[in-house]
């Protein structure tokens, strides 16, 4: 999508430091981080939300998550823990509208609604 900024993050458009990439998927550090390591991870293809997920995409999740994993084990996350968040529309948070998991942690993280 021409206007998106997560995807010319993701299609280099921007350049911005890969944190991990692969065929279909796209990380870098939050421009805004909330924690010691927050890590974005973002499918190359647009892809509204996650609620814009359809059965053609049904494999999609798991490589999201299959990232965070290996991203929290290259930055040492691992055994401490972490959170995975993503947020979809104006009242879940969303403020970018491309999809994307938070990656985040590095400090003892709060429960907040
Ligand atoms: P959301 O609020 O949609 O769940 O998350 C969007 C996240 O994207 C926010 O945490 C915000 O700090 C981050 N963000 C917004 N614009 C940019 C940008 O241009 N570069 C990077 N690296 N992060 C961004
Ligand atoms: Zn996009």
């Amino acid at each position: 999508m021409t206007d998106c900024i997560f995807c010319k993050i993701a299609n280099g458009e921007m350049s911005v430091p890969p944190v991990y990439e692969d065929r279909e998927v796209f990380a870098f550090a939050d421009i805004a981080p909330v924690a010691p390591v927050h890590v974005l991870i973002v499918p190359k293809r647009h892809i509204g939300s996650a609620h814009e997920l359809g059965e053609a995409d049904a494999a999609l999740p798991g490589k999201l998550f299959a990232a965070a994993r290996k991203i929290a084990e290259e930055l040492g996350i691992a055994e401490s823990g972490y959170r995975l968040v993503t947020n979809i529309g104006p009242e879940g948070g969303q403020s970018v509208g491309h999809l994307h998991l938070h990656v985040i942690g590095g400090r003892k993280l709060k429960w907040q609604h």
